[in-house]
């Protein structure tokens, strides 16, 4: 099985660049199911966590999300809680 490649530097971008927010929303569609996909990624003392999607993977043009529902059906895609720095 494949791991999802999610690259925490990208992450750590995101909320480097707006230093005042705690959450960032990105929205995005599913991959699989073509949804509107809003993901919640906050940052935490371990890692990150995510709410309302997963990400899949991080690309220059942007995230590649599912959105839960895709998720449960194939979990082979990132959850926040899984990702440590
Ligand atoms: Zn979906």
């Amino acid at each position: 099985m494949e791991r999802p490649i999610v690259d925490l530097e990208a992450l750590r971008k995101i909320f480097k660049d707006q230093p005042d927010k705690f959450t960032i929303t990105i929205t995005s569609t599913c991959v699989d199911c073509d949804c509107e996909v809003n993901v919640d990624i906050t940052s935490t003392s371990g890692g990150f966590g995510l709410h309302g999607g997963v990400l899949v993977a991080c690309l220059p043009e942007g995230f590649i999300t599912k959105c839960l529902h895709c998720h449960q059906v194939n979990s082979n895609t990132f959850k926040g809680d899984e990702l440590t720095s």
